[in-house]
């Protein structure tokens, strides 16, 4: 094509494996101080400060968890950190570190990956974490991009699912349903341009919820919070596939029940709109959607009135016996069980 002659794309094939992580290596600064020593040798080393390391992983592949005909690069590698960093905020713990491991096939080009490590340095950049490996490798086909992340945390202050107690009071932070929303959005103006490619997308008014999926945030935030506030949460997870699992974990690791009231689960007046008009009932999307990575916590009645003054913070039910079972009560008072999949057929009421 013309353009290309003007502006040649580099195919990774140009610039090799070796190339690659140099110019990756070259972008890098480390800042967290427990990297000792990051790209370059055949390993990187830590010191963890006498403090206890988290780790945990998360593999993302083309067609199955993106789909860049809608994805820049830069907001997957943006997107792929954050994610991963969600897991140690969800723990308590502050990440530092990352590894990045990549496999692409070779229509991709230098262009496109460099994009998406302006991604991965930006979210970096954000959350003071940084970038001390990875390994490069290519594949027949598509894109594959696996992320490790290290944090760190006192033994004293780690959190875990298994922690909820008899009355704990259950808590989100921020909203729910809105990275759904988002991805609703996204796939109806992409049909629409399959259908028809004069139709450009219409996506005005829609900023939050395109952002939600697009550009996720981890809750940084509401972790330095709970160290302002004094407090520990009894269990705490991230949620990453809808509240109805996640709820369902804490319970299941904490041999709790649970019940949750459906007019105080959080759900953005933005996608309230959207999921209307794409006929969704919203606290379904709430339960079922996923990807919002906020962070869902219970805390001790004892502490509940140190926080319930915060303004992103919602309490949506208490922890029960067991026998309870994980119920959602609607406005109405029915009690509904709420199944890893949500109490209805997902999609429409
Ligand atoms: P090895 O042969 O020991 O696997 P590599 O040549 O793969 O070493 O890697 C050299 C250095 O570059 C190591 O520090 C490795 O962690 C880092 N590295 C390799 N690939 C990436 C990548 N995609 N992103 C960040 N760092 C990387
Ligand atoms: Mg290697």
């Amino acid at each position: 094509m013309e353009q290309e002659k003007h502006n040649p794309l580099t195919p990774l094939s140009e610039i090799g494996e070796f190339g690659l992580i140099e110019k990756i290596r070259a972008n890098v600064v480390n800042t967290a101080p427990q990297t000792i020593f990051g790209i370059g040798d055949d390993a990187a080393v830590l010191d963890s400060k006498g403090q206890k390391t988290l780790i945990s992983t998360d593999c993302l592949v083309e067609g199955i968890h993106f789909d860049l005909s809608y994805v820049p690069m830069k907001h997957l590698g943006y997107k792929a950190v954050v994610v991963n960093l969600s897991d140690i905020f969800a723990m308590n713990a502050k990440p530092a570190q990352i590894l990045v491991t990549l496999a692409a096939s070779s229509r991709y080009t230098l262009e496109a990956i460099d994009e998406l490590y302006e991604g991965i340095f930006a979210a970096c950049q954000a959350y003071g974490v940084d970038l001390v490996g990875g390994d490069t490798s290519s594949i027949p086909k598509g894109l594959v991009l696996s992320i490790t992340v290290l944090g760190y945390a006192d033994e004293a202050s780690v959190v875990y699912r298994n922690g909820a107690r008899l009355n704990d009071i259950i808590c989100v932070s921020g909203d729910l349903g809105g990275a759904y929303a988002g991805l609703q959005l996204l796939e109806r103006e992409k049909r629409i341009f399959m259908e028809n490619s004069a139709v450009q997308p219409d996506l005005t008014g829609f900023d939050y919820i395109l952002e939600r999926q697009l550009k996720p945030e981890a809750r940084k935030d509401v972790v330095d919070l709970f160290a302002r506030l004094g407090i520990k949460p009894t269990a705490m997870i991230d949620v990453s596939d809808g509240l109805a699992s996640e709820i369902n974990h804490i319970c299941k690791e904490s041999a709790c029940g649970a019940r949750i009231f459906d007019e105080r689960i959080p759900v953005d007046p933005q996608s309230v709109i959207l999921l209307e008009e794409m006929k969704v009932n919203p606290t379904l999307a709430a339960l079922n959607g996923g990807e919002d990575y906020e962070l869902l916590f219970t805390i001790s009645p004892a502490d509940y009135e140190k926080i319930k003054a915060e303004k992103g913070i919602s309490f949506i039910g208490f922890i029960t016996p067991p026998e309870f079972g994980v119920k959602l009560e609607t406005r109405d008072g029915i009690q509904h069980n709420l199944e890893a999949k949500g109490w209805n057929a997902f999609g429409k009421e």
